[in-house]
């Protein structure tokens, strides 16, 4: 595997993260913090514990890829959704990829009655993406390959993966296999 970002840049990257998101919301003003599972579980969790400002957290479940490595039909399933209602929120995902997971995320929490929604990412996807919204918060930029680890995964393998990699064909293939 080609390892694409290491320990210490992901961890760089993480502090980065907390530190304009920290700058943005001030460490007074509450925030509602929902993980978007299960690719951002890593992430998630390293991020919180950096953020400065009082924390409600919640998940929502979102799945594109079904056993595979290209986008299929979104589903979202809201059942663990804590109340979103009047609060600022911030959505939590692993990557940026079409985009179509947090857009329709984003629209799911306003039509819920959250006051504002942003959005931070890991990872962004440098390629053409099929909605006009753009995450708030992003970590690194990122050539279009598929990539696994830090909580990304390839049929729910390398989640555990302390470093981001990028899975060749080969792999993929062995993977399935
Ligand atoms: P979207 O296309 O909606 O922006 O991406 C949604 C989800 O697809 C991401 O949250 C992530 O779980 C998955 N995804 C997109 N690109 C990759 C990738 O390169 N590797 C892995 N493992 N998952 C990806």
């Amino acid at each position: 595997m080609r390892v694409l970002l290491d320990e210490t840049k992901l961890n760089e990257g993480v502090l980065r993260l907390a530190s304009e998101i920290d700058d943005f919301y001030g460490n007074q003003r509450h925030l509602t913090v929902i993980a978007v599972m299960t690719g951002s579980l890593v992430l998630f969790a390293d991020l919180i514990r950096r953020l400065s400002m009082p924390q409600r957290v919640g998940v929502v479940q979102a799945s594109s890829y079904r056993g595979g490595t290209k986008s299929g039909e979104l589903r979202v399933d809201s059942n663990m959704m804590i109340d979103v209602a009047g609060r600022d929120v911030l959505l939590v995902d692993d990557i940026f990829d079409t985009g179509k997971t947090l857009d329709r995320l984003q629209q799911m929490m306003l039509d819920s009655g959250a006051t504002t929604v942003k959005t931070a990412v890991l990872l962004h996807k440098k390629r053409e993406h099929s909605v006009a919204m753009r995450p708030d918060f992003v970590a690194f930029e990122i050539p279009d390959e598929f990539v696994v680890g830090y909580g990304l995964d390839y049929l729910d393998m390398y989640r555990n993966l302390p470093y981001l990699a990028v899975l060749e064909p080969d792999e993929i293939e062995a993977t399935a296999s």
